[in-house]
C-alpha cells in the first residue's frame, strides 16, 4: 500500500467548502453522556487548522451500529430477523414490534447531537448540528454557513447506504464540499459511502490524524529501527493469522501472550486444561512456527502460567509452567517467569508493535502480564506503537500513554494495516 498521500496541508483549501469524515463513535454511558472524548480531541487539529483557513466545515461521523432509522420503514439487521424467525409463530408479531420500537430508540441513542455540544464546548460556540445526514435540515445548514463555521452532520449510519458505499449517498455528501479530508483512521478499513465513496467525486486528502497513523505505523513496517518486536495477545489466533504472517517477514522477534497464546502450546504438545483454544487453527498455528524458524524469527509463547478454576474475575488461581497445566484449570494470564522473559526481550527493542492483552486484563487477578508488557514496553526505548482498545487502555490506565511513541485510534484498522492490507479510506486520497 502506498502511505504517501496528500494531507490538508498540500492543497490549498483556503475559504473553501471542506467535508471531513471525522470519527467521533465515542463511548457513552445508559444516559447518552460521552465517557471518554478522546475521539474528539484527536480530531480538533484538522477541524481547527479549517477553521483558520477560512473554510465552511462539514463534518461527519458515524456512531455505535444503529439501524436504518432515517427511511421511513426501520429495517431490521440480518440477526434480528432470524431470531424473530426461531420464535414460534404467535410470539413474533411482538417479537417484530419490540425490535421496531427499540431501533426508534436508536434515533435518539445514536445522535451526534451530544458531540456537537462537546465540540462547542471546545470550539467557543462554532459549531451548528444537522438532526439528518443528507435531508432537508442538512442542506439548509450547509447552505446557510459562512466561513469559519462548522455544521456536523447526523450519524451517517442513520442514512441507509452508508455501509453499502451507495453513490447516490457519496455524490449527496460529497456536494457539501469542494474537498474531501478524511481523518476517522478508525473507520479507514471499511469502505462506506463517507469514507471511500466520497472520494470518487471530490479531490481528497488525509488530516493530521490519519497523517500520523500512515507516517509512523508506515514508517514501523517499511523501515523499522532493529531489534523489531511484535507482540500480540488478545483472546483468538484466527483474528490475528494474517498480522503474524505479514509481520514474519518483517519482524526478529514475535512474543505472543493472552488467550491465544494456548493454541500455539497445544499445538506444540503441551496440555492446556480448559484454556481457550482454536483446535481448527492448531494446523496454522504449527505451519507459524515453522515459517518463524525458516525466517529465523524468535517466537516466544509463555513458558508459565497464571491458570484459574474457571472464566470468573474471582475465581482461585495458581502459578503452573507450560509443561504441566492440569485437567480443569484454564490459563488466564501470563505467569512470573514469563513476564520476566518478555519484559526482558523488549527492553533493547529498536522498534515495537503491541497488540491484544496478555490475559483477562480486565480482571484485577489477571491483570499483571499486561501490565508487566506495558511497563516494558514504555520503558524500552523503542519507538512503540500499541494498538487494539485493550492494550492501549492499559498503557493509559497505568500512566504510560506518553511515553508510547504512539497510540492508535483504530483498533481494527491498525491491525489491517499491520496486516499489510489496502484500506479503502487511505487508498481513495490523493498520492503525494
Ligand atoms: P482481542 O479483542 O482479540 O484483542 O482480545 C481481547 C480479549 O481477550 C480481552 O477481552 C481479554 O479478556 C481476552 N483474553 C486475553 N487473554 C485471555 C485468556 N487467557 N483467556 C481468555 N480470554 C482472554
Amino acid at each position: 500500500m502506498n502511505y504517501n498521500k496528500k494531507s490538508i496541508e498540500d492543497i490549498d483549501i483556503a475559504g473553501k467548502r471542506v467535508i471531513a469524515r471525522c470519527d467521533f463513535n465515542v463511548p457513552q454511558d445508559k444516559s447518552g453522556a460521552i465517557t471518554d472524548d478522546n475521539r474528539i480531541v484527536q480530531a480538533l487539529p484538522t477541524i481547527k487548522y479549517m477553521v483558520e483557513k477560512g473554510c465552511k466545515v462539514v463534518l461527519c461521523s458515524h456512531l455505535g451500529k444503529p439501524h436504518n432509522v432515517f427511511d421511513k420503514e426501520i429495517k431490521l439487521n440480518k440477526k434480528e430477523l432470524a431470531a424473530i424467525e426461531k420464535l414460534p409463530e404467535a410470539e413474533r408479531q411482538a417479537a417484530t414490534d419490540a425490535a421496531i420500537e427499540k431501533a426508534k430508540g436508536d434515533v435518539k441513542k445514536f445522535s451526534l447531537k451530544p458531540v456537537a455540544d462537546r465540540l462547542n464546548e471546545y470550539l467557543g460556540g462554532i459549531v451548528t448540528f444537522a438532526t439528518d445526514t443528507v435531508g432537508e435540515d442538512a442542506q439548509a445548514k450547509v447552505a446557510a454557513m459562512k466561513a469559519g463555521e462548522i455544521v456536523l452532520l447526523e450519524n451517517t449510519r442513520f442514512t441507509k447506504g452508508e455501509e453499502k458505499n451507495d453513490p447516490e449517498l457519496a455524490k449527496k455528501l460529497a456536494a457539501f464540499g469542494d474537498v474531501f479530508v478524511n481523518d476517522a483512521f478508525g473507520t479507514a478499513h471499511r469502505a462506506h459511502a463517507s469514507t471511500a465513496g466520497i472520494a470518487d467525486y471530490l479531490p481528497a486528502v488525509c488530516g493530521y490524524l490519519i497523517q500520523k497513523e500512515i507516517t509512523i505505523m508506515g514508517n514501523a513496517l517499511e523501515n523499522p529501527k532493529r531489534p523489531f518486536i511484535a507482540i500480540l495477545g488478545g483472546a483468538k489466533v484466527s483474528d490475528k493469522i494474517g498480522v503474524i504472517n505479514n509481520l514474519l517477514d518483517k519482524v526478529d522477534m514475535i512474543i505472543i501472550g493472552g488467550g491465544m497464546a494456548y493454541t500455539f502450546l497445544k499445538a506444540t504438545n503441551h496440555t492446556i486444561g480448559t484454556s481457550i483454544v482454536e483446535d481448527d487453527k492448531l494446523d496454522v498455528a504449527r505451519e507459524i512456527l515453522a515459517k518463524a524458524k525458516a525466517n529465523n524469527v524468535d517466537f516466544l509463547i509463555p513458558v508459565d502460567n497464571i491458570v484459574g478454576r474457571k472464566y470468573d474475575p474471582e475465581t482461585p488461581y495458581m502459578r503452573i509452567y507450560s509443561d504441566a497445566i492440569p485437567d480443569g484449570w484454564m490459563g488466564l494470564d501470563i505467569g512470573p517467569t514469563t513476564r520476566e522473559l518478555f519484559a526482558k526481550s523488549i527492553i533493547g527493542a529498536g522498534t515495537v508493535i503491541w497488540n491484544g492483552p496478555m490475559g483477562v486484563s480486565e480482571w484485577e487477578n489477571f491483570a499483571a502480564g499486561t501490565q508487566a508488557v506495558a511497563q516494558a514496553v514504555a520503558e524500552s526505548g523503542a519507538i512503540s506503537i500499541v494498538g487494539g482498545g485493550d492494550s492501549a487502555a492499559a498503557a493509559q490506565k497505568l500512566g504510560f500513554a506518553d511515553k508510547m511513541t504512539h497510540i492508535s485510534t483504530g483498533g481494527g484498522a491498525s491491525l489491517e494495516f499491520i496486516e499489510g492490507k489496502e484500506l479503502p479510506g487511505i487508498a481513495c486520497l490523493l498520492d503525494k
